[in-house]
């Protein structure tokens, strides 16, 4: 059986996730509670716990009242618990558990904060990025380095092709249009950009897609190719240093 996997939009462009698999239902980030009380009733769903990806107040926010009424136990980055809410289990990088389609192991993304975790489902097919990796972008670095997201970035971009990315914000547009202007000539990109727009306009979340993709289409993960190297005249220049300055004309764009 495929995990069940919902998108619940929070805030104004956050998502949480469910997860309901061999394990029971799992909750990834918990950006305010009430959609996603609403998503879990819908469904007569009652999680077992809730996993956090990083301790920005936008993916933290509902947890308490969420633990409050179903009683889940609460899992984070062991590398910044002291950050989060209170955990019943500090995740270390690289722990894998459940069973089932439910296996899951936990990959340490640095970059965005010092303990930003993705949770990826090797058997179910699913990588839960929030901050890291976001559909045809990356969370800013504010914590750690361009170096050290480079790498975080490279964690993911190694996984099956076939996996399927679910990242933290709908930010999808305003990442296609940066995209363009680093791989204007892209024609993945081209016709995502105009899939994006359709899906906007009908008001259908895009942050949600196969690894495959992102690996044709994301300048972040694509600082490695020599076609982006040479579109930014840094023929000669590291993997990483191409990341950082792709990443930093997206900070000023
Ligand atoms: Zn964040
Ligand atoms: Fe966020």
């Amino acid at each position: 059986m495929p995990l069940d996997i919902v998108t619940i939009p929070c805030l104004s462009d956050n998502y949480a996730y469910l997860v309901s698999g061999d394990d029971g239902v799992a909750v990834i980030d918990a950006p305010e509670a009430a959609p996603i009380i609403d998503a879990l009733e819908s469904r007569g769903w009652t999680p077992g716990v809730i996993m956090l990806t990083h301790h920005h107040h936008d993916h933290v926010g509902g947890v308490a009242e969420l633990r409050a009424k179903y009683g889940c136990k609460v899992m984070g980055p062991k590398a910044e618990e002291g950050k989060l809410p209170p955990l019943d289990f500090a995740l270390p990088d690289g722990m894998r558990g459940g069973s089932g389609n439910s296996v899951m192991e936990v990959i340490a993304v640095p970059g965005h904060t010092l303990g930003h975790v993705a949770y990826h489902y090797p058997e179910g097919k699913a990588v839960f990025t929030a901050d890291s990796l976001m559909a045809l972008g990356c969370g800013r670095v504010f914590e750690g380095t361009p170096e050290m997201m480079w790498e975080s970035l490279s964690k993911l971009a190694a996984l099956p092709p076939e996996t399927m990315v679910y990242s933290g914000h709908e930010y999808t547009a305003s990442n296609a249009r940066f995209a363009l202007t680093i791989e204007p000539d892209n024609a993945d990109l081209i016709s995502r950009s105009e899939e994006i727009a359709a899906a906007n306009a009908a008001g259908q979340p895009t942050a949600q897609v196969p690894l495959s993709l992102e690996l044709a289409t994301n300048p972040f993960l694509r600082a490695s190719r020599p076609e982006v190297k040479s579109a930014l005249g840094m023929e000669g220049a590291t993997d990483a240093a191409v990341f950082a300055e792709i990443r930093a004309r997206k900070d000023r764009f």
